[in-house]
Formats: structure tokens, C-alpha cells, sequence
């Protein structure tokens, strides 16, 4: 059997062993220490380029501990609700039900697949005529293609609700140089082990406001008191990222723009590849927009192939390929949150595959690939 080729694979660089054995050499092998706060400063750094505004970073055991942080911070509680993208990962919308809050789903657009501002702005006034003013709402940038913000934070001021900007696929993406985790009140990243770049399990939250960052900290690590003894007035959460997993992040960012370049490197590639398969179609970036290409996916539209033609096909070749995420309105966990649509997710999620997009794809990989795709689609 030949070996199987991954979806997306962590990709190490040669210095997290190094900092790795720092950690251990010092003994800080507990959820603070050296690497954490350099792998804070070092995150901020990337985010901000030669942007001046502030930004403060804490990171934190996963990017759903900092969704779930996010939301508490931004003052959503019990019986409040969230609109949150439908067309992404469960982590977008699980934790608003940690709180007791409701989901109220918004259909994608079909430039980026992301959250339409037509219908998010539509799904707030429809929730404000129903009496409920959302507390906070959720776009995703998926793949690693931003969503439309320009006009989602022109309607989240307009209506003076935050954004909790869900940039988990993105690091690295960015809008006219502003960089995806820098659009929201609160933003949170991903280092999952599949993520462009992986710390093996992790995320982190970021604001300009430092005192946001500042809370998430605190109730990170159990929400204690300034006191010699164990004192809490509030609720707090196991959430804070361990030196060890902070370390393997220092040699990872050092290596992020170079896995951006090999992502994108891995779209031209299909995308030069697949120009004469009719049926096929990729996802370009619009004007201004910049996809760090987390993972290069493909509409399939022919008459005789679909998805799961290629998907199976693939499967017999040991190559691991998958279907988009299926949107959360369609999901039976949340068969009954409310949902603004026109059938645009739906239809990209029947359609739409995740193709091998690693950055350590090797050339006979890519070979093995493309013959599978010349296959199925007899070329
Ligand atoms: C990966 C991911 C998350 C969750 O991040 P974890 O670190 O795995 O908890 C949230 N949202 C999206 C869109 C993701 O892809």
C-alpha cells in the first residue's frame, strides 16, 4: 500500500526541539513560563506587521477555550444570542451554548464562502424586531479566506454590536495588509495540530484592548485573587497554553511565512494543474483579499462527477481529501437555532472538497494527486 497522504500535517522547523529542551533544561514545564510570554510578544509582532495600533495577545490551551473566553468577556450570558457564520468548524458556535446563549445562524456569500453581510445585517434586524438585540456576532475566515469585513464591521458598528472575529484557519491572511485576527473587539486563533501552523493543541485571543487580554488571563488560570491564599469571586477556566506547547509555537512562527509561501505555493500549483479540467473550480481571492491558502479546496460541478466521486476515488489511492464543513443550521445538534439563508452554504458544502494542502507535500505526492484527479475526470 502506498503511504497515505494527509489533508495537512504538522510541519516542525528546526528550532522547536531546541526551545522544547529549553523547557526542560530550566524546568518551566507548567502553564506560564519564558516561552509563553515571548510566544505572546512574537504572535503580536506577526499580527500587527507595520501596523501601529496596540494589540495584546494571551495564549491559551485551544481556539475554542478562546472562543468560549471571548464570549465571556464580550458579556454574553444565559438566554442571550449569538450570530454566528453557519458554513464553518462546530468550535465557531459550540461555545455560545457553554453559556447558556443561543445560536442564530447566517448563510455565506459565494465570493468567499464566508458569512454574507446581507443577510447578517438582515438576521439583526429581524432578531431586534423579535426584541432580541444579538450580543455579539461570529464571522469566520474559512480556509483561510477572510470574509467580507469591510462591510461586517460597518454593520457590527452600525448596530453597535462587538465582533468576535473567528481567525482560526487565517494566520496570515489579510485585507489590504491588515491583518485576519486584528478585525474584531476579541479575535482567536488555532494552533491545532492540522493548522497552518501547530503548537500540537492551542489558540490564543487577541485585542487591542489590553485590559481584555488582560481579564483573559485571569480567568484562564482559575480566576485567583490577589491574595496569599486560594481566593475567587468569580468562575475560572483551566485555559492557559504550557510552556512546552509555547515552545514548539517560538519555532513555529519563525517558519509561518515560509508555510504561507508553500500554502499559496500548493493553490497555483493545483490551480495551474487543474486549468484545463472542466468541472473544477477553485476559489479566487477577491480584490484586496490575501488567503494564507490553508487548505486548497474545489467546487466540483459536472455532470457525471461530484465530490464524492473524487473523494472515494482518492480514498482507494490512500489519500485523505474531505467534504467542507457542513453549516451548522443543517447540523441535528442545532436543528432548531434560527437561521438567515438562501441556500448558498448548503449548495457549497454538496459541491465543495478539501484537497491535500500541506506544506510539506512532496513532488511524488503531488504526482499521485493529480493522477487520481486526471482519472476521475478522464484526462
Ligand atoms: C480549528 C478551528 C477552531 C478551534 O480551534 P481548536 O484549537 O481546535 O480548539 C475554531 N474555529 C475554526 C473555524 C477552526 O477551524
Amino acid at each position: 500500500m502506498l503511504s497515505r497522504i494527509w489533508l495537512s500535517s504538522p510541519h516542525m522547523g528546526e528550532h522547536e526541539r531546541i526551545y522544547v529542551n529549553e523547557a526542560f533544561d530550566t524546568n518551566w514545564i507548567a502553564p506560564l513560563g519564558p516561552h509563553v510570554n515571548k510566544l505572546e510578544k512574537e504572535i503580536a509582532g506577526f499580527l500587527l506587521q507595520k501596523n501601529k495600533e496596540e494589540l495584546d495577545v494571551a495564549v491559551l490551551s485551544s481556539g475554542t477555550a478562546a472562543l468560549h473566553l471571548g464570549l465571556i468577556l464580550l458579556g454574553v450570558k444565559a438566554g442571550d444570542e449569538v450570530i454566528c457564520q453557519s458554513m464553518t468548524f462546530s468550535a465557531s458556535a459550540n461555545p455560545i451554548t457553554y453559556l447558556g446563549a443561543n445560536p442564530v445562524f447566517v448563510d455565506s456569500e459565494p465570493d468567499t464562502w464566508n458569512i454574507s453581510p446581507v443577510l447578517l445585517e438582515e438576521a439583526i434586524k429581524d432578531r431586534m424586531a423579535k426584541g432580541k438585540k444579538p450580543k455579539a456576532i461570529i464571522p469566520v475566515h474559512l480556509y483561510g479566506m477572510p470574509a467580507k469585513m469591510d462591510e461586517i464591521v460597518g454593520i457590527a458598528n452600525q448596530y453597535e454590536i462587538p465582533i468576535l472575529e473567528d481567525a482560526a484557519e487565517a494566520l496570515g491572511s489579510s485585507i489590504r495588509e491588515k491583518m485576519c485576527g486584528t478585525f474584531g473587539q476579541i479575535s482567536v486563533l488555532s494552533f491545532n495540530g492540522n493548522k497552518i501552523i501547530t503548537t500540537s493543541g492551542g489558540g490564543a485571543i487577541v485585542a487591542h484592548d489590553g485590559k481584555l487580554i488582560e481579564k483573559a488571563r485571569f480567568l484562564s488560570t482559575q480566576a485567583r485573587d490577589p491574595a496569599p491564599h486560594y481566593q475567587h469571586s468569580q468562575i475560572g477556566y483551566n485555559y492557559r497554553m504550557s510552556n512546552v506547547c509555547a515552545a514548539i509555537g517560538r519555532g513555529q512562527m519563525e517558519v509561518l511565512p515560509k508555510r504561507i509561501t508553500q500554502r499559496r505555493a500548493n493553490f497555483e500549483w493545483y490551480k495551474h494543474e487543474l486549468s484545463n479540467i472542466d468541472g473544477i473550480h477553485l476559489l479566487q481571492e477577491p480584490k484586496d483579499f490575501y488567503s494564507n491558502r490553508w487548505l486548497t479546496t474545489v467546487l466540483i460541478k459536472h455532470p457525471s462527477i461530484n465530490r464524492e466521486t473524487l473523494r472515494l476515488a482518492m480514498e482507494t489511492e490512500n489519500i485523505e481529501t474531505r467534504p467542507l464543513w457542513k453549516p451548522m443550521h443543517s447540523q441535528p445538534v442545532f436543528k432548531d437555532a434560527p437561521f438567515y439563508g438562501d441556500g448558498t452554504a448548503e449548495k457549497i458544502f454538496d459541491d465543495g472538497l478539501c484537497l491535500p494542502s500541506g506544506s510539506n507535500l512532496k513532488e511524488e505526492e503531488k504526482e499521485r494527486i493529480l493522477a487520481v484527479i486526471k482519472s476521475v475526470f478522464n484526462k
